[in-house]
């Protein structure tokens, strides 16, 4: 297919799509009541100290009753206690057995050998006991705690029951299949001898240029490699994109029919194109504004028929096989994002990836923000803190959404492809896109999350009376496990006057870790999501390797969710709630 015929057809379908968002009425969840978080603080002291049962207690038996009362009544909101420390609350949806599952499996990521080594060990585990024991154990362990079931109907019972504790639910199906590392390689090198000419061209541009971080390298073709703790899609064909499509519908009805409008899908581009095809285009977006001298905000149609209109490029433009696979990706998200809006009460979370095709991704993002955040924001683009780029890609899209009347929806994480990146950059001669320190991540995280809850509240202020009614324009999640960042971002919706019923600002958190953070902000009625995989056993088995590998790298946590979790199996123990069957009344924001 010629490019200006597929430049035409994207128009064509996008002038189609506005009409049919148009006409498709925005969802609104109930408001809930909420109280200052201040307040909430100083009341959370006194409620911490007085409503836990004493272990002196000479009426154990009293203890447990007056405990189980208070936590199956009818419930308003819990008060909020910022130290997170207050083991009760932090625990009151779980078992006895899931907080020794917990407890135990945090053990587990704690032993260096067996983390290092978890895939030769679930390897040999099921050599020894066969795949019927393998399976029991992975339930009563890992999959257990970090995995919400096999399909999309058996998680329904688990979202019922995080929703039933004020937590909502980010749909995502894990499955991965088994690559063999030699299988990519060998793909990558006849794409790098393909384009060698290129490649010289690209090795010799100035290192602080971002072109040289599109040289293709064989070392860096299995993107599993150095750690990342997000999950890879490799590329078989466009059939396999085709099978994904369908995975990704099946997760939106999921949510839509299970998370009573107010849950999300998560969408990896990586799964619904060639990731090739991502870094190539992700090229031409910055060599364009290399070429042009600045970074205009604009469709990829556009700037694909600019580029293809220079008489001279040093890079090449897409052939006729990869035009027809960006006609084939764009036909996917577009489904995706329409059937999203149509079914109502599902809405989009695209994954940020690796800096080489980011540009790309962040680009599709912003053309379905433009098409379908029309009324509400169903499309969110996610922002990683850890590049020295971020603030700066928030502000220029942020721009962008206003100048062209859209919503504008964004997930701001850390980065999930640290080490990758470090090395990918060390090794091709180009600026480490990454910030210097842990530090500097984090500043660049809470400026950026300052700037926009600033732009929040100036939007919340032209509404003055009727409450932000009209002018929530920008809704964000603060999707982070570390305990500042999430205080941070609260004291800043106290201080700027943004209430969890303006419905702007939520949390998010993977499912089975930092539950203690995820269900306090749940139970005081801060809107709160859990990103939640589901899949059968033995295809999510490298997500479960990752999140080992993820709760090692980060001790002092680990040790601090255990302590929590041994204080509480120690408080059921002694007030004798070995069997308390965690009963929730909350209503998610
Ligand atoms: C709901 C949810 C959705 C997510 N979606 C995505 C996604 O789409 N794309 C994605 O890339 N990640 C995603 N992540 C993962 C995320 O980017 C982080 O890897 C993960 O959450 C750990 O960061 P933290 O803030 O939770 O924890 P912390 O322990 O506070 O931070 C760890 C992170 O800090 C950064 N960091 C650590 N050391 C340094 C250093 N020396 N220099 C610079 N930076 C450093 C790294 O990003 C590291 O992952 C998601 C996480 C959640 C909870």
């Amino acid at each position: 297919m010629k490019t200006t015929n597929f430049v035409r057809h994207l128009q064509a379908r996008s002038v189609a799509r506005v009409a049919l968002v148009e006409s498709s009425p925005p969802t609104h969840a109930p408001e809930l009541p909420t109280a200052s978080v201040a307040a909430l603080t100083d009341a959370a002291g006194q409620v911490t100290s007085t409503s836990k049962p004493s272990a002196n207690a000479l009426n154990l038996d009293v203890a447990r009753k007056q405990v189980e009362a208070q936590e199956s009544q009818v419930c308003g909101h819990d008060e909020l206690d910022l130290t997170f420390n207050d083991s009760r609350k932090a625990y009151k949806s779980k078992t006895m057995r899931q907080l020794l599952r917990n407890y135990f499996v945090l053990g587990l990521c704690s032993n260096e050998f067996l983390v290092k080594n978890n895939g030769l060990v679930m390897k040999l585990t099921r050599s020894i006991v066969g795949k019927r024991g393998f399976e029991q154990i992975m339930r009563s362990t890992f999959y257990g705690q970090f995995v919400a079931g096999a399909d999309e109907q058996e998680i329904v019972p688990v979202i019922k029951h995080l929703s039933s504790f004020g937590v909502k639910t980010i749909l995502d199906y894990s499955a991965e299949e088994d690559v063999k590392e030699e299988e990519v390689r060998e793909d990558a090198r006849a794409d790098v001898e393909k384009n060698q000419s290129e490649l010289n061209y690209l090795a010799n541009v100035d290192g602080s240029s971002p072109l040289r971080r599109y040289q293709q390298s064989t070392d860096f073709a299995d993107r599993r490699k150095y750690l990342p703790v997000a999950r890879t899609y490799f590329y078989h064909g466009e059939s396999q994109c085709e099978r994904n499509l369908e995975i990704f519908f099946k997760a939106i009805e999921a949510v839509a029919k299970t998370t009573g409008n107010t849950g999300f899908a998560a969408i990896k581009l990586t799964a619904l194109g060639r990731p090739r095809l991502l870094m190539k285009l992700s090229k031409i977006i910055d060599y364009m504004r290399q070429i042009e001298g600045h970074s205009r905000a604009e469709s990829l149609t556009d700037l694909l028929r600019r580029f293809n209109s220079l008489s001279k490029a040093h890079i090449n433009p897409l052939d006729e096989d990869e035009e027809e696979m960006l006609f084939n990706l764009m036909r996917r998200v577009n489904r995706i994002a329409a059937y999203a809006s149509q079914v109502g009460g599902a809405r989009c979370m695209i994954d940020a990836e690796q800096t080489y095709m980011q540009p790309a991704i962040n680009m599709i993002a912003m053309e379905l923000m433009r098409q379908y955040n029309r009324r509400e924001a169903i499309i969110f683009n996610t922002y990683q803190c850890y590049l020295k780029g971020a603030q700066e890609q928030v502000k220029q899209d942020l721009a962008q959404a206003r100048k062209e009347n859209f919503f504008f929806g964004a997930k701001l994480v850390r980065g999930a492809y640290m080490e990758q990146e470090r090395a990918r950059a060390a090794k091709l001669g180009y600026e480490d896109p990454i910030n210097e320190s842990f530090e500097a991540t984090t500043k660049m995280y809470e400026q950026t999350l300052s700037y926009l809850m600033g732009e929040i509240e100036r939007e919340l202020k032209l509404d003055g009376d009727q409450d932000g009614q009209n002018n929530r324009r920008i809704s964000i999640m603060v999707a982070t496990h570390n305990e500042d960042a999430v205080r941070f971002a609260l004291e800043q919706m106290e201080r700027r006057g943004i209430k969890p019923g303006h419905k702007v600002i939520c949390f998010g958190q993977l499912y089975g870790m930092c539950d203690h953070v995820s269900f306090m902000l749940g139970q005081a009625g801060y809107s709160v999501y859990k990103y939640t995989p589901y899949g059968p056993i033995e295809e999510v088995l490298p997500y479960l390797g990752r999140r080992a590998i993820e709760n090692h790298g980060f001790l002092s946590k680990l040790q601090r969710e255990r302590a929590l979790l041994a204080e509480e199996i120690r408080n059921r123990l002694i007030t004798m709630r070995w069997f308390y069957k965690p009963v929730g009344n909350y209503r998610p924001v």
